[in-house]
């Protein structure tokens, strides 16, 4: 009943990258546009556009995923790659959606394909946040919100309309919307959804969000000082290591590295090393947050648990969370820190040691 178009000849140009064949989390963003529609058994072929050199490609990832999937070589403009696969049609529905779309739902499609068998055409939106405006150097009109609407993908029309309207047409379209607005009547709206966006520039082709997490554990010993988060803490003991032995530092560090997937501080700062001899482990945290900014990324928030006996943490935290905030360039309301005792077991019990324990999101 339906035939699925995969609009995927677009040169990627302002992505720099190929990014239909770029991985999303082990799947290529291709397969990732395709396989939610491969649940609805209404779709009996899918027709896919690829530029020429990249047709075998294509075949490779999608003839396993579905039998019937046909890749056709697309042509100058999405335009063009459309009306060539439009032609090879035989189904009374035809879905057109962008390759580079992959995080389409099944929710959104389900929509996209009820509204179109109940009107004959349905075009996936959202409404506009933004006011949208039109010109190129100065604003020339003010095309405003109320009303307004964001185009995706999929879009689904009867098959014959679609190819009327391009039979008639002779200039160019960037999406088929537009093109069954002008020649055959206004096309209905589907719900879309925010994140139902379009791979556009490399950017979107890292996670929004990574989570890591890290633990440390040091000796308690004589004649040492106790340093948390970069705090001096009044204790008669201390924390005994190679560099300052702070744990919370230690863990928070370890979480962003974790989170980044770069090795651990024992690796980063080996414990031979004399260059890091009572190291202040504040500049340890730094250099780890020194990678999230390389990457683009901050710190959304952090969460630490300090398990020691004595002394009483507590009356500490406000100053412990200032110190991070300052390092981590977060708010201190994101900095989540919380004392416990071991209620005397174990070795933290026995006032031998100290641990913590920390887990850190980016975005
Ligand atoms: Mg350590």
């Amino acid at each position: 009943m339906f035939t699925l178009i995969i609009a995927a000849a677009g040169s990627s140009a302002r992505a720099g990258v190929n990014k239909i064949f770029a991985e999303l989390n082990g799947r290529t963003v291709l397969e990732r546009a395709v396989i939610p529609f491969l649940q609805f058994k209404e779709i009996t072929e899918i027709i896919v556009t690829l530029p020429k050199g990249q047709i075998a490609d294509g075949e490779k990832i999608l003839k396993p995923l579905f039998k019937n999937v046909l890749i056709t070589e697309g042509g100058n403009s999405r335009y063009l790659s459309v009306k060539n696969a439009l032609s090879l049609v035989k189904t009374p529905y035809v879905i057109v959606h962008d390759g580079a779309r992959p995080f389409v739902t099944k929710k959104i499609i389900e929509d996209n394909l009820s509204i179109a068998l109940k009107f004959g055409s349905a075009v996936t939106a959202i409404p506009s946040v933004d006011t949208v405006a039109f010109g190129e150097e100065t604003e020339e009109k003010i095309i405003g919100k109320t009303g307004v609407k964001n185009i995706q993908t999929p879009e689904t029309f009867l098959t014959e309309e679609l190819k009327q309207a391009y039979a008639l047409s002779s200039e160019e379209f960037t999406d088929e919307s537009g093109l069954y607005l002008k020649y055959i009547k206004p096309p209905h709206f589907s719900s879309g959804d925010i994140k139902n966006k379009k791979i556009t520039y490399k950017e979107d082709l890292t996670p929004d969000y990574l989570t890591g997490c890290g633990f440390d554990c040091h000796k308690l010993a004589e004649g040492r000082k106790f340093i948390l988060g970069g705090i001096e803490i009044d204790h008669p003991k201390g924390l005994l290591g190679h560099s300052d032995a702070d744990v919370l530092c230690h863990a928070l560090s370890d979480a962003i590295l974790s989170a980044l997937g770069l090795p651990d501080i024992g690796r980063r700062f080996p414990d031979d090393d004399p260059k890091f001899l009572n190291a202040n482990s504040i500049l340890l945290l730094n250099d780890a947050f020194c990678e999230v900014k390389k990457r683009n990324y901050s710190i959304t928030n952090v969460s630490a648990v300090v398990m020691a006996e004595k002394p009483k943490l507590n009356p500490y935290a406000d100053r412990i969370k200032e110190k991070l905030s300052a390092v981590l360039d977060t708010p201190k309301e994101y900095i989540g820190l919380t004392f416990t005792t071991l209620e005397g077991l174990g070795f933290i019990g026995r006032e031998e040691g100290v641990a913590a324990s920390a887990t850190v999101i980016l975005n």
